[in-house]
């Protein structure tokens, strides 16, 4: 049975919420309807009409692309020119088009640590921080026997996950009280009468964006007809998330070295590079695709070498006398390394909800720049 659209939206912005987009950025679906039903999927990095057509090929009602189908407005939708000729097959088709671009930049496992860790890089942090996840307790109080069940459906909602632990929690016993009112169907004790129940009081941490869906779970899988819980936010010091990623390498090795390992690990055939190739590189920013306007942040953190993609002549003088190498290996390489994570995230999810998805990556090579 296929899958409705929107069931995948689901999954994928369960992973890059459209809350981690920076403002104004053309997110989630483009085009289409949410209620459509969806047998397979094509991801590509942007969606071209080489991209549509393999869609049609293929049998896809659903492209999910890394760059917005539109950069700008539109101020009309004519099907004989660009860029309306690719929405109107789309249209004609069919086909659905959802893009994660920004969001999924800065979400945890996204186009930059996909980058990073590729690279090896260790001990990440963000380059520059546009969002501080929230964190929140959640108590719950539970009749006794059914504290495991209630742990259970919060921990698979996204709750007590503490850094490389999941369903973290903490229960005391005690004793509950209450006096049902006339219309109360109570779980145990009787209409007008007080009850003593025994209970746990249940804690665990929820990150602000698994909150609402947390609930959902504890409230569905808890016996009472009235669920009694608390929400508090916390203070603790939770992950940041935003662009770029900084780290370091295992070994420092020369800047020469590092930028062929760069090469070899994006498949290019050169890269742009400024400052000292003999120069030790140990620290290395990282933005993939047009990550120039973060070089401040990298030369602040202590870089020794900072990769990202579309450089421009100014910029690369203006590093140069900042004292920070530069690797430029393009907006398109830098990027096109998540786009088979995309496809393996959509197959584990569709698997494990037991939904049968045909997942495809493109093979059109959308790079617009040929290296001679
Ligand atoms: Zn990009």
């Amino acid at each position: 049975m296929a899958i409705k659209c929107k069931r995948i939206i689901k999954w994928l912005e369960e992973w890059a919420p459209k809350s981690l987009a920076m403002e104004g950025d053309r997110i989630g679906l483009l085009l289409g309807d949410p209620s459509s039903d969806v047998e397979n999927v094509l991801v590509t990095l942007e969606i071209t009409a080489e991209v549509v057509e393999e869609a049609v090929g293929l049998g896809v009602q659903l492209i999910v692309s890394h760059h917005p189908l539109f950069r700008e407005p539109l101020s009309y939708l004519r099907f004989d020119m660009y860029p309306g000729n690719i929405i109107g097959r789309l249209i004609q088709k069919g086909i659905n088009a959802y893009a994660a671009h920004t969001n999924l930049d800065a979400a945890p496992g996204g186009v930059n640590d996909v980058l990073a860790r590729r690279l090896g890089l260790q001990d990440l942090e963000v380059l520059y921080p546009t969002y501080q996840e929230k964190s929140y307790k959640v108590v719950v109080f539970v009749p006794q026997g059914y504290e495991d069940r209630v742990r259970q459906a919060m921990s698979e909602a996204g709750a007590g996950r503490i850094g490389n632990y999941v369903e973290c929690s903490f229960q005391t016993e005690g004793t509950g009280t209450f006096k049902p009112l006339p219309g109360a169907q109570p779980f145990s004790g009787e209409v007008g009468k007080l009850e003593k129940a025994q209970e746990f009081r249940l804690e665990m941490v929820v990150s602000g964006n698994k909150l609402s869906q947390v609930l959902e779970a504890m409230v569905s899988a808890h016996p009472y007809e009235e669920v009694a819980y608390d929400v508090y936010p916390l203070w603790t010091k939770s992950g940041s998330i935003g662009l770029g990623r900084v780290g370091r390498l295992k070994e420092a090795r020369p800047l020469g070295v590092f930028a062929e390992g760069v090469k070899e690990l994006l498949g290019l055939k050169a890269v742009r590079v400024t400052g000292d190739l003999q120069r030790p590189v140990s620290k290395v920013a990282l933005c993939g695709g047009s990550g120039m306007r973060l070089l401040m942040r990298a030369v602040e953190l202590g870089a020794d070498v900072y990769l990202t993609g579309d450089v421009r002549h100014h910029e690369a003088l203006e590093a140069k006398a900042l004292g920070i190498s530069l690797i430029d290996a393009g907006h398109h390489a830098t990027e096109r390394l998540i786009v088979p994570v995309i496809a393996e995230y959509l197959e584990k999810r569709s698997q494990d909800a037991g939904q049968k998805l045909g997942v495809f990556v493109s093979s059109v090579n959308t790079d617009p720049f040929l290296y001679l």
